[in-house]
């Protein structure tokens, strides 16, 4: 598998890749969590630290949720319930206290991974309907009144990161990072170009509502 491992600390970070690689697994290293958000798609699998140089990796976790399923195992030292509870209802699919041992890392990236497998790629609805509005996120086909749509690649991915979170505000970084993959790089105008498209071609106003300030909203 291919596992990030998310973690500033250098003797930790290093023992674990080369733990995981002994293994016969490919670790990727990272010491940001913006380097996870960047970089999860290749990933089978992610070890998130929570003590993070550039945020904390509960709010790391939040927001690689918006755009992902992949399995993460929390590896942190915090060992206080508040912050499990935290983690697991954060998205996370287990959570471990360091120092921790190395077999039993392992298995519970073993379940973590078979569990979602067995779930299959996502546990969500394949197709969303809202309204007369058909959409088709394993075909990637978009249906408004019977009538398919045709959205560039852009756009449809804009659409299937709202319409995975049905009534939820998802902001125009949390947009930018999951399509373009990165929030420096596109820049604000570019969103707004793609979105003014897509609201365009679906031709329901009001389906993808805008907060000021903030983000979209996907559903009436
Ligand atoms: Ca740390």
């Amino acid at each position: 598998m291919q596992i990030a491992v998310v973690e500033d600390d250098d003797g930790v970070g290093d023992a674990l890749v080369e733990a995981l690689g002994t293994h016969g697994h490919e670790a990727v290293r990272m010491r940001r969590g913006s380097d996870l958000l960047l970089g999860h798609r290749a990933m089978d699998a992610v070890i998130l630290d929570l003590g993070l140089p550039d945020a904390d990796g509960l709010q790391v976790l939040r927001q690689l949720r918006v755009v992902s399923d992949v399995p993460v195992v929390i590896l942190t030292a915090r060992d206080d319930e508040r912050s499990v509870v935290r983690g697991l209802r954060g998205g996370a699919d287990d959570y471990l206290v360091k120092p921790a041992r190395l077999a039993e890392l392992l298995a519970r990236l073993d379940v973590v991974t078979q569990r979602r497998r067995a779930a299959g790629p996502s546990a969500a609805e394949k197709k969303v309907t809202e309204g007369d509005v058909v959409v088709d996120l394993d075909a990637r086909e978009v249906e408004v009144a019977g009538a398919p749509v045709a959205l560039t690649a852009k756009e449809f991915e804009l659409l299937e990161v709202l319409v995975t979170r049905p009534g939820a505000a998802v902001s125009r970084q949390q947009l930018m990072d999951a399509v373009w993959g990165d929030a420096y790089v596109a820049i604000s105008r570019t969103l707004d170009v793609h979105m003014t498209g897509l609201r365009a071609k679906l031709g329901r106003p009001g389906l993808i509502s805008t907060i000021r300030g903030y983000g979209y909203r996907w559903g009436t």
